[in-house]
């Protein structure tokens, strides 16, 4: 096979810039591991900010997200058994909308297929060669054969666990693991907040947040070693009760769990996201911790960034905006990081923290509760820093 620029990955990042390109009249190949249902049903991310909400209506997938997915002008902090409301749009005049990662792909997917653009599902054994030449290659097996697709670029988008950060030669990673992780459960039940409710709990950080009018999504902090099987769900809604609990009778509403599942607590940046023809984008060159709901939106960011940098290539013969592309990505990058370690230290109950560390956090949390100039920080870092000038595809 012969295109413009390879893509290993159908997640967010991939799929999305295998569309921005295709608007662009420039070609692509996308090569996925897994089969088309299980990345169409992977529970993952659901908070898009607003420049992500913009992306995609500007790629022509925004339909049924605007039709489906929930508009939120503000969140809820939960502390002390009080609530205190950050209001997004008042402070920033922006929002977020949720709809959940897994919409996105079948969305993507979709909009790949109504053009006919190639799509592998189930590739094996993806190899990257001739990456600093002008004719790179990404070998693979499809369907038990051995095949090869010649290109001008290989992008990685093939998320944390995926080949393509290792083809990167020499490059310096950041990383830091948390004594906790992240319980999260799926649940048939209508939302018991209109907004999501970031809560902070003597005995851990909780999370209600949603995925549509009658499916809740719910997160609890447990230690980092926790099995799953020590969480029946009596357990699970017991400790949701308690942690969410406020002073106005706030009450939860049950409903079969439809999944339920561990996520371990890890950041990780790799310095440097493009080697010759190799660009690598989304989780396989960064992790944030959940609490700012940024992993999606990064992936979104990148791709945007590699999408004007790749239209410049085919269309005006520029190489500055694929020499940039690092340095460009990882300023937002580095502040989603910051973000996303600030909400999670003032969120959770550290195992490592004394009652010291407690009053710290709980002194953070008064401050942005009562702070406008705290609340608007917050809220746009939130609801996503605008684009800077140039990264419009
Ligand atoms: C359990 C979990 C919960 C999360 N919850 C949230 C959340 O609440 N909020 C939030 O903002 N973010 C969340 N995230 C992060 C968010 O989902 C990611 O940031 C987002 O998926 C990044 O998109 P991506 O396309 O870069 O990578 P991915 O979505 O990981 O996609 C990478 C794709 O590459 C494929 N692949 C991997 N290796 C290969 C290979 N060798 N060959 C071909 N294909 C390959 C994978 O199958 C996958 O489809 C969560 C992540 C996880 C794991």
């Amino acid at each position: 096979m012969r295109t413009q620029v390879g893509i290993v990955g159908a997640g967010p990042a991939g799929l999305l810039l295998a569309q921005l390109l295709q608007l662009q009249g420039v070609q692509s190949v996308v090569l996925e591991a897994r089969d088309r249902d299980y990345v169409q049903r992977r529970v993952r991310a659901g908070v898009l900010e607003h420049g992500t909400v913009e992306t995609f209506r500007e790629a022509g997938v925004g339909v049924r997200m605007d039709a489906e997915g929930l508009a939120h002008d503000g969140t809820i902090l939960r502390f002390g058994l009080q609530s205190h409301r950050i209001d997004f749009r008042e402070l920033t005049g922006r929002s977020i909308v949720v709809y959940g990662q897994q919409e996105v792909v079948k969305d993507l997917i979709a909009a790949r297929l109504d053009v006919g653009g190639e799509l592998l599902f189930e590739v094996a054994d993806v190899t990257l060669h001739d990456l600093d030449t002008a004719r790179p290659r990404i070998d693979f097996v499809h369907e038990g054969v051995a095949r090869s697709v010649e290109c001008d670029f290989v992008i990685g988008a093939d998320g944390f666990h995926g080949v393509s950060r290792g083809y990167l030669a020499g490059a310096r990673t950041y990383e830091r693991s948390y004594p906790f992780a992240w319980l999260g459960i799926l649940a048939e039940a209508p939302p018991s907040s209109h907004e999501l409710i970031y809560a902070r709990h003597r005995n851990g950080f909780a999370l209600h947040s949603m995925r549509s009018p009658t499916i809740t999504r719910m997160y609890l902090q447990v230690r980092a070693d926790e099995d799953i099987s020590g969480w029946p769900d009596d357990r699970i809604w017991a400790e949701l009760h308690t942690r969410l609990a406020d002073d106005a009778g706030f009450t939860l509403t049950e409903g079969t769990l439809l999944d339920k599942g561990i996520t371990p607590m890890r950041s990780f940046v790799c310095d440097r996201m493009q080697q010759g023809r190799l660009f690598i984008a989304g989780d396989a060159a960064h992790i944030v911790l959940p609490t700012g709901a940024k992993g999606m939106n990064l992936a979104v960011a990148d791709v945007r960034l590699l999408s004007r940098a790749l239209g410049g290539y085919y269309a005006d013969h520029r190489t500055d905006l694929l020499d940039g592309y690092t340095e460009l990505a990882l300023r937002r990058v580095w502040r989603a990081t910051h973000f996303s370690w600030w909400m999670t230290a003032m969120l959770h109950v550290s195992p490592h923290d004394d009652a010291f560390g407690d009053q710290l956090s709980l002194a953070q949390l008064d401050y942005v509760a009562s702070s406008r100039a705290m609340a608007t920080s917050l809220a746009e870092n939130y609801t996503g820093l605008p684009y800077p000038k140039g990264w419009s595809y």
